[in-house]
């Protein structure tokens, strides 16, 4: 029998004591004052920068900011929707290839390995299947009819 680590705050288990450690950290009002916004009164953000198409944000508190003190929309978004940071060794993508659609549904998580995968040319990049957002055929297909979809309207993916 596996072990599992119970999140007392939200029920919500984890795998390893080190991903329920990462989820609980994410919780700490410190690292979610960038986050929460306007919500929140200590926020003083809300600057949005534009660096090669992605969109970042003044994130000062973020455990993975860069020297600038700024994070990857996109990134945030996922964070947002699992609870916990990511690693820096996975790569959030944009399944329908534009950079500022930074809606949940138009992100993908991926090993670095697989992203570089999906963006050499000429290989057939449909065969990811995996994924947290892609757990079933059905979705996984309406991923890859979107793909296609926006190839054709010369949008590179
Ligand atoms: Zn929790
Ligand atoms: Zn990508």
């Amino acid at each position: 029998m596996s072990e599992e680590f119970i999140c007392l705050k939200c029920k919500k288990s984890f795998k390893s004591k080190h991903s329920l450690a990462n989820h609980k950290r994410w919780y700490n009002p410190k690292f979610r004052i960038d986050i929460q916004g306007e919500k929140n009164p200590n926020w003083k953000g809300g600057t949005y920068k534009y660096l090669k198409g992605y969109i970042y944000v003044y994130s000062p508190h973020h455990p993975y900011c860069n020297v600038k003190k700024y994070v990857l929309k996109h990134r945030l978004v996922v964070e947002e929707q699992l609870k916990r940071f990511l690693k820096p060794t996975e790569i959030v993508h944009h399944i329908n290839g534009n950079k500022e659609d930074n809606r949940i549904k138009n992100l993908q998580i991926l090993s670095k390995s697989e992203h570089s995968k999906i963006h050499s040319k000429g290989k057939n990049n449909g065969n990811w299947k995996g994924g947290i957002y892609v757990n079933n055929k059905k979705e996984y297909d309406k991923l890859l009819h979107r793909k296609i979809r926006a190839r054709k309207k010369g949008v590179i993916v």
